[in-house]
């Protein structure tokens, strides 16, 4: 072979011009390594799922005549880190040039670089064709302004691609925002769309997992396994979501319930992170059943999807190529607080944790509102770690790739990164918490006390935070309420809620 050309697990993407016919003199290098399975503890869905997609994309790939090779943990010739395969094939196969695709993680852009630089023969990076926008688009945009305002940089990127602009070039619907039309809470009774659920069997790559001992968590039934691992299943997700969660996606996109864990969410994220579908795909096929379906489908459902895609995750990944490598290691409130053991169990009390945890131990998933009103929000009033918290969700679902988990942990959800992403932090006391769910009617806290050991311990931890960051946050506009509100209570309330959120802190394994 003249060139190898290396396909990481999350560069599934079968539209890349790479693929459009097999280059008879490259070799075509896969692998599954354990610097990537053992840099965090991930959940054993997680792992299957990407070693499925990948060994099915190799086999498309090899179907149509593309030379391949796929090391699996398992072959004898793995060197366990995409450097040291590299480096072998390079050598075994007297290649000429390497070639590869833009990672999305910073880590491993490090290490091709660095490997790059080492090696004798020529080496050429690629884009991954994926993303809207560029690495630095995002930075060129806000350069000059002091703050990365997402809303405006949704709407140069709505007019940037023509989407959801009308002839006049204004936003469709008169709106840029339907935000207010949407966040309801689930109604009794109302039982929406069961989740579309594949049948795959991944007891394959799980053997290999557990003959490798590689440390992993949560629950998984490997020989019926739900989630999409090839192209062909994410445009069915796709299509399903279209059909069936589309026409109230914005109406319920901030409901939480007991009893159902997918809602009117896509599960799209696991297909779009590994590239098995693009985000172009999925806004246009979005697009194109919203028009012709205009009588079941209101704007502001698709418009508040399409903002997920291409307003949020865009401005991830920008926000991220922005500010790293200095993100990981912001800690803005020093919160220096292990990480409750339940979070690895489940076992709490507090009945919406209880809830969120397990499933996402059970399902490698869990919705945008449990992930930042639930267990980031409890993670933040109670001054967890943020290098903890990022350990956790880095870990735990599906979808957890850096690039996009850290900026929502440590930006969005626990406010480390004083306030690039978000600008306040995302704090709630059982309030919100019973507005958008039922977890609070079978809790044992009483979600309308904040003193006493029965009352909710997010309403004393909700309080106590914001007095003892005040220093930090009593001048931001959007929190003056909150000040004004605590300023005015009695001294001798607020010196009970303030000892029931220390016994709250001083016991949070027991909670
Ligand atoms: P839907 O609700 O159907 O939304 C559609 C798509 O919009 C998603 O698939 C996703 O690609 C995109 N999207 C929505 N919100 C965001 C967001 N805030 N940032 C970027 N993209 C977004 N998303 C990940 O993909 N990987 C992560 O590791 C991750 N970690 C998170 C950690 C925290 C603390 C929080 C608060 C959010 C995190 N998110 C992450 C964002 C979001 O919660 C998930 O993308 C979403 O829940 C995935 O489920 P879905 O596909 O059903 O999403
Ligand atoms: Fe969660 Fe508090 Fe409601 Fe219990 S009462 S479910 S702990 S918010």
């Amino acid at each position: 072979y003249k060139t190898l050309k290396l396909i990481l697990g999350d560069q599934l993407n079968l539209q890349h011009s790479w693929f459009v016919e097999p280059d008879p003199t490259a070799l075509y290098l896969m692998m599954e390594v354990k610097t990537e399975t053992d840099y965090v503890w991930h959940h054993i869905q997680k792992i299957c799922a990407f070693f499925a997609a990948m060994e099915s994309f190799e086999n498309t790939l090899s179907n149509r005549g593309f030379e391949t090779l796929y090391l699996n943990l398992d072959h004898p010739n793995n060197k366990q880190s995409i450097s040291g395969n590299v480096l072998e094939c390079i050598e075994k196969y007297n290649i000429e040039e390497f070639q590869y695709q833009l990672p999305d993680e910073y880590r491993v852009d490090q290490e091709l670089r660095n490997l790059c630089a080492q090696l004798k023969i020529a080496s050429k990076c690629f884009d991954s064709e994926h993303f809207y926008t560029d690495r630095d688009e995002l930075t060129q945009f806000f350069s000059g302004k002091k703050e990365l305002i997402m809303e405006s940089f949704y709407r140069a990127m709505r007019v940037k691609h023509q989407i959801l602009i009308n002839h006049d070039q204004d936003p469709e619907g008169e709106k840029w925002n339907f935000d207010a039309e949407n966040r309801k809470k689930l109604p009794k009774n109302h039982k929406p769309n069961p989740p579309l659920l594949f049948d795959n069997n991944v007891s394959k790559q799980h053997g290999r997992i557990v003959a490798n001992n590689i440390k992993t968590i949560g629950n998984i039934k490997p020989e019926y396994f739900q989630w999409p691992i090839n192209r062909n299943q994410s445009i069915q997700l796709l299509q399903y979501f279209c059909e069936n969660c589309l026409q109230l996606f914005g109406t319920f996109q901030d409901a939480m319930h007991t009893d159902e864990w997918s809602l009117y969410h896509s599960r799209l994220s696991f297909c779009m992170n590994t590239k098995l579908i693009s985000p172009s795909e999925v806004i246009n096929t979005a697009l194109n059943y919203w028009e012709n379906n205009k009588k079941s489908v209101a704007i502001n459902q698709v418009e508040g999807f399409i903002r997920q895609i291409l307003g949020w995750r865009e401005y991830m990944r920008g926000v991220y190529w922005m500010q790293m490598p200095e993100f990981e290691k912001l800690n803005y409130f020093d919160h220096k607080t292990k990480l409750p053991d339940w979070y690895w169990t489940g076992h709490t009390k507090m009945n919406c944790l209880k809830h969120a945890i397990s499933q996402s131990l059970n399902l490698a998933y869990a919705h945008h509102i449990q992930r930042l009103m639930i267990t980031g929000n409890f993670a933040l009033l109670a001054g967890i770690d943020p290098d903890d918290v990022d350990f956790w969700y880095l870990g735990i679902y599906i979808d957890a790739i850096q690039w996009v988990e850290i900026t929502n942990t440590r930006g969005m959800s626990q406010y480390a990164d004083g306030g690039i992403v978000g600008t306040k932090p995302y704090t709630a006391s059982a309030n919100y918490i019973h507005k958008m769910s039922n977890y609070c009617e079978g809790c044992r806290y009483d979600r309308n006390e904040k003193i006493g050991e029965n009352s909710c311990p997010f309403n004393s931890l909700y309080w106590n935070f914001h007095d003892r960051h005040r220093a930090k946050l009593q001048h931001n506009p959007r929190l003056s309420m909150v000040y004004r509100i605590w300023d005015k209570m009695e001294p001798e309330l607020k010196a009970s809620v303030l000892l029931r959120a220390n016994d709250c802190l001083e016991n949070l394994n027991q909670l």
